[in-house]
């Protein structure tokens, strides 16, 4: 038996989870062992407990096989001392999920290379954080500050693993920095080239993270592995986006050394589209072919949805997003999307 965590979160997060369950739920009619636990994480959760994240929650998401998680986030908890993104970040820390791939895939345009993000340190949690204020030039100003900051054991696990990726893919890794400036990076640079000389087949460049950003838009077919920190791997992930159609279609796991795996999208709540059955469900089915392929190892069934979610694109049909991207044409809703997905899932 299988036990699947769903936590839809806030925002778009339960419409884009209502389609996955569907084909959960289809598994299961197949013959599939899962079993389907549900809970709180975000801006829901605050409202429920208080807490972007309970104890509770991180007790079942440590006792479950896999977690597939919506979105967090929302206007409506702009002012709450705690934040909803709180929530996701204790989760990925709790769990020690400490990489996350994003796989930057659309074969309509034969685009195919991983993003490896770092998820565990950076300057997303590194101390000391704050906001104080100061006297500067005998002036009461206020002064925030973030810190950068990574370990060497840190850089050498997330390292490690894109080289181990690397060897059932084309061999071919780019690790992007800010060496020219950041201190942290030049030691994440250092231990790049060091464990590269343990994979000589692999071959390994590094840009700056500032021409890096035109790079992967413009000369795409270059990239195949990409590693890089946890601030600039979420920004470059939502960057290329633009690549695949919409930040919708982006799917992820995050990984950890044991066998928990949390499968979100990349996207956020997108607020200002939530409630309206037209957000893109297309990033959390992709991240359900993901569990299909690396919890249950099961290529028949990650294939089987792969398909039927490129064969509705390919008869035209997508959701607002895409309508300016490839051929599509015929728009739809989110559940519509979701419906015609599963019953391909099913009878094709
Ligand atoms: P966002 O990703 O939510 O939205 C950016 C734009 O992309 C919006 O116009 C939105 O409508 C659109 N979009 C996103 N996903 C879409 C989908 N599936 N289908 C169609 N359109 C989609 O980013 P944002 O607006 O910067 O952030 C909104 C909230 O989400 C914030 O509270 C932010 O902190 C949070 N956030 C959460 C996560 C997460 O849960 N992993 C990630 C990023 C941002």
């Amino acid at each position: 038996m299988i036990n699947i965590l769903i936590l839809p979160g806030d925002g778009i997060g339960p419409e884009i989870m209502k389609q996955a369950v569907k084909i959960i739920k289809t598994c299961i009619y197949l013959g599939y062992k899962i079993n389907i636990l549900y809970n709180y994480i975000g801006g829901i959760s605050l409202d429920k407990n208080r807490q972007p994240l309970t104890e509770n929650t991180i007790k079942i998401c440590l006792n479950s096989d896999a977690i597939i998680l919506g979105c967090v986030g929302g206007y409506k908890w702009n002012n709450s001392p705690l934040k909803p993104e709180l929530g996701l970040l204790m989760l990925r820390k709790k769990l020690n999920l400490f990489a996350n791939i994003r796989p930057i895939k659309c074969p309509f345009k034969n685009i195919d290379f991983l993003i490896i993000r770092e998820l565990n340190g950076g300057i997303y949690y590194g101390k000391p954080k704050g906001i104080s204020k100061q006297l500067i030039n005998n002036v009461p100003t206020w002064y925030s500050y973030d810190t950068e900051i990574y370990n060497e054991q840190e850089i050498i696990r997330i390292v490690k693993l894109s080289f181990n990726l690397s060897l059932n893919r084309k061999k071919k890794i780019t690790s992007i920095d800010k060496s020219n400036v950041l201190i942290s990076s030049k030691l994440w640079r250092k231990i790049v080239n060091y464990i590269s000389n343990f994979y000589q087949n692999i071959k390994v460049n590094h840009l700056y993270i500032d021409y890096a950003t035109i790079e992967l838009i413009k000369n795409y077919n270059n990239f195949d592995v990409v590693i890089t920190s946890n601030i600039f791997g979420d920004i470059i992930s939502d960057q290329c986006s633009l690549l695949t159609g919409s930040l919708g279609m982006l799917p992820s796991v995050s990984i950890n050394n044991k066998s928990t795996c949390l499968f979100e999208p990349c996207h956020g709540s997108a607020p200002d589209i939530a409630g309206k059955n037209i957000a893109n469900p297309i990033g959390i089915l992709l991240s359900l072919v993901m569990l299909f392929e690396y919890l249950l190892n099961n290529k028949i069934l990650s294939n089987k949805l792969f398909y039927s979610i490129y064969k509705i694109l390919s008869f035209g049909f997508c959701t607002i997003d895409m309508k300016n991207f490839f051929k599509f044409k015929k728009i739809i809703s989110t559940e519509e999307f979701g419906d015609l997905v599963n019953y391909y899932f099913l009878y094709d």
